[in-house]
């Protein structure tokens, strides 16, 4: 084997690894399955090409864009590397070229599409050649919970199997936990070496309050950022007029932008947010997409976004030239009872709806959680981080008091039904209600069954969310978003370990709706 570094240096040109990518190139080279989740331009390529470079045989990519497809290769030839492509883009030259090259043993990579690895022809010929590994970019086309869901991908776990079982990478950007939990299912027997990398966005302040008037507290908050450029997002077109009204007269460049607009007057509000110094655009999610602006300062949410993927996104439009920015996040009771309305109401199945439920859960549990705001997200993602020491929790403000026994009523809770269970059922349980689900599980007769009567059930819900936030039990999220203990969640449960809930949550306020709106 040839040294990797050595290759990164005389091969790719690169003076050093970024990170995540030496722990991922050493996996592979060490044989293992892997699963690696880094944000776009993370440089997730290098981590499949550096191994087949430094291996005898070949190294199989599966990509789903042509374009791209073609561009690597040609980036390759360019260093160097023998590789080529099989799709239906090629001319009956390419094609001889990469089969005799794949016979005389000397490409190294070979690009493919999915239609095209799965025809028989094509796969019969790659069976009686040597490859190493099958490295599958853009793999969250694999599942059905995303958003590029791409029925060819599915067909990949048979390629694998009809390959030998041959090692296998799969790559992806997406954060959602979700869609990474249908990736390993669909293409893996089984679990790989899972490797998150990339997804901290250091410069970017977090900060989340619950909604008292929203209009006063947007304001104090734009007010900090005067002459800077910066997005608040509102929960309907009315609001973002109404907000785009109220900081004009206060003396901002403010306009609305929403999909009620008609497209010229869009086009224009986009264009002076995109040209001018320090514009305020508010706006529905309808705003943002496809947009580079990166000197935007700040993104403020009047209201709850959608799920914890829709807030990362969102507050990941500012700050992209890697200079601070900050961020604002209002929620309310009437949010969370809106967007639950929504999930209900809405076209989606009941799987998708499940799912839905659970990431808006998880945004819930970061609003109430009672440690380091990075560091929840963050492990939301499956991303390991310290506390940032810069978030609004970080920086106290937060009252806290001893809900060691609290958490030990929870935990308990679950680990006698069986870590089974969602937060829903472990209300009843801990509140003592006969609900029918309860009954048929027969946990009535629990010990913990009503430990929980001292307080209200909407307490018992956000200490849930923040027995979670704090990572003493992970969620299921494919399934009923069951909750199970984690390795602290026991050490609490035995009483090694004190925590510290937040009480200032306990009680939401009820969102008094500002007066203009
Ligand atoms: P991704 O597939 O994750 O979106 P790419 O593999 O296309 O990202 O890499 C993004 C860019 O980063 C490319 O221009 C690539 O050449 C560059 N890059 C990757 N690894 C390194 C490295 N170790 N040092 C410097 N540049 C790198
Ligand atoms: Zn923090």
């Amino acid at each position: 084997m040839t040294d990797p570094h050595h290759i990164l240096e005389h091969v790719f040109g690169f003076s050093g690894y970024r990170p995540g990518q030496q722990a991922i190139v050493e996996a592979v080279l060490g044989g293992e399955d892997v699963l690696a989740v880094m944000p776009t331009g993370g440089g997730k390529s290098l981590c499949y090409q550096l191994p087949a470079l430094a291996r005898e045989g070949l190294t199989l990519v599966v990509s789903p864009l042509i374009a791209l497809m073609r561009d690597q290769v040609a980036q390759l030839r360019r260093n160097g590397v023998e590789a080529g492509s099989l799709s239906s883009a090629n001319d009956e030259e390419e094609r001889s070229r990469v089969a005799e090259a794949v016979r005389a043993g000397r490409l190294k990579l070979l690009y493919a599409s999915p239609e095209r690895l799965a025809l028989p022809a094509t796969l019969d010929w790659l069976a009686r050649s040597d490859v190493k590994l099958l490295a599958i970019d853009e793999a969250h086309c694999v599942s059905q919970w995303g958003h590029d869901f791409r029925p060819e991908y599915a067909l990949l776990g048979d390629v694998r199997r009809q390959l030998g079982g041959v090692q296998t990478m799969a790559l992806t950007a997406t954060a959602d936990v979700a869609t990474r939990e249908d990736i390993v299912r669909r293409l893996f027997q089984a679990p790989p070496r899972t490797f998150i990398h990339g997804f901290d966005r250091p410069n970017i302040r977090l900060a989340m309050q619950a909604k008292d008037n929203a209009r006063r507290q947007i304001l104090r908050f734009v007010e900090r950022h005067r002459g800077q450029s910066g997005i608040v997002y509102c929960a309907t077109r009315k609001d973002t007029e109404a907000f785009a009204q109220a900081l004009s007269d206060s003396g901002f460049n403010a306009l609305p932008y929403h999909a009620g607009l008609d497209a010229a007057a869009r086009s224009r509000n986009q264009d002076a947010f995109l040209q001018e110094d320090g514009m305020v655009m508010a706006a529905t999610v309808a705003f943002g997409m496809g947009i580079d602006k990166p000197d935007v300062r700040f993104v403020a949410h009047a209201a709850l976004p959608k799920s914890i993927e829709a807030y990362y996104q969102e507050i990941g439009r500012a700050g992209r030239d890697g200079l601070p920015a900050d961020t604002l996040t209002l929620y309310g009771l009437d949010d969370i009872r809106l967007r639950r309305l929504q999930i209900e109401e809405g076209e989606a199945s009941e799987d998708q709806k499940r799912i839905e439920r659970q990431r808006l859960n998880a945004l819930i549990a970061l609003a109430e959680a009672p440690r380091c705001r990075r560091q929840t997200l963050l492990s939301y993602f499956a991303e390991a981080s310290e506390p940032c020491g810069r978030c609004d929790l970080c920086e106290g403000g937060v009252k806290v008091f001893d809900g060691t026994v609290e958490a030990q009523k929870i935990l308990s809770a679950a680990v006698r039904t069986g870590e089974r269970f969602g937060a829903e059922h472990l209300v009843a349980v801990l509140a003592g209600e006969e609900t029918e689900a309860v009954l048929r599980a027969g946990h009535q007769g629990l010990k913990t069954f009503g430990v929980g009567k001292d307080r209200p059930k909407g307490e018992w819900r956000s200490l849930i969310r923040q027995v979670y936030a704090l990572g003493l039990m992970q969620m299921d999220i494919t399934s009923y978003g069951s909750f199970a203990l984690t390795e602290r969640g026991w050490a609490v449960l035995k009483g090694a370990e004190r925590v510290e809930l937040r009480a200032d949550v306990l009680q939401p306020r009820e969102s008094t709706r500002s007066r203009r709106e």
